[in-house]
């Protein structure tokens, strides 16, 4: 079984739960398969299982995950398994007599490795990664190869352009004012340097004209509003007819309702999800 074998000199013990000892008779290597073997093996006398001890393992570059069905024994540098074991009764064996211990050592390809690193580094481009490599940039960056063999599933997403909405060419409206487009949004995650957290819209729908309001509260949507209308109002010498919005719950609160009803404004609401 044994690759080679050193002898121990003196005499060493290894001491087993039962309290019983066996003697050390020699330290050696023994290859597993051909992607896996073992060093500092002990030969010990009487003991009749061959036992793997897992710090070892833990320091020689592995990491082991047991679950209620078996072990696993990942190799840290690149998550790939080197061999499985299964759980009998209370104790977890490993056959390397058998093809499956190999099998299951699913081999991570080198490109593969790389696509993993593309995901770790934050989707960078292969050219970059492979720039990284030849410059010596990351330690321990070595031994893989970055092709670009295959479409990253959320690169593409990420760089797909929406289809943009079909202009309307058809204007309902006969005159500017005759209807507002109004939307509020916020609060937003990072306030502005003006300490606002709202943005409130308002489209004209006959000439699309827009107005761009940033609150620091939404008590102030109202007041905003009604300071908007009456400037509107005097200096195109026309009247508001129509506000519409979508049904949502944005204007809660705002008490803009009061003031559309004070000014005879009619208040419509657009169908949920039609833009
Ligand atoms: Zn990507």
């Amino acid at each position: 079984m044994f690759d080679s074998l050193t002898k121990s000199s003196g005499d060493h013990y290894i001491t087993f739960a039962s309290n019983e000892r066996g003697k050390v008779l020699g330290t050696g290597n023994i290859t597993l398969n051909s992607q896996f073997n073992l060093s500092k093996v002990l030969l010990v006398d009487t003991l009749g299982y061959n036992l793997l001890s897992i710090s070892q393992l833990c320091d020689s570059g592995f990491n082991c995950l047991f679950t209620n069905e078996g072990v696993s024994v990942i190799r840290r540098s690149d998550d790939s398994i080197a061999f499985k074991g299964v759980l009998k009764g209370k104790l977890y064996l490993v056959d390397f007599s058998q093809e499956k211990a190999q099998l299951d050592t699913c081999l991570v390809a080198k490109s593969s490795l790389g696509w993993l690193r593309h995901l770790r580094l934050a989707h960078v481009g292969m050219r970059n990664l492979n720039k990284l490599l030849k410059g010596d940039h990351i330690l321990e960056l070595t031994n893989v190869s970055f092709e670009k063999d295959r479409v990253c599933s959320a690169c593409q997403a990420g760089k797909q352009v929406g289809v943009p909405h079909p202009s309307k060419s058809i204007v309902t409206t006969l005159k500017p004012f005759e209807l507002l487009h109004m939307d509020l949004f916020g609060p937003v995650a990072y306030i502005s340097i003006g300490g606002n957290k709202y943005s409130f819209f308002i489209v004209d729908d006959y000439s699309r004209f827009t107005w761009v309001f940033f609150l620091h509260d939404k008590s102030v949507v109202q007041e905003t509003f009604k300071k908007f209308a009456k400037r509107a109002q005097n200096e195109f010498e026309t009247k508001i007819k129509k506000v519409r919005s979508d049904n949502g719950t944005k204007f809660k609160n705002t008490n803009i309702e009061e003031y559309l009803d004070e000014e005879g404004i009619g208040h419509e609401f657009s169908v949920p999800y039609t833009p």
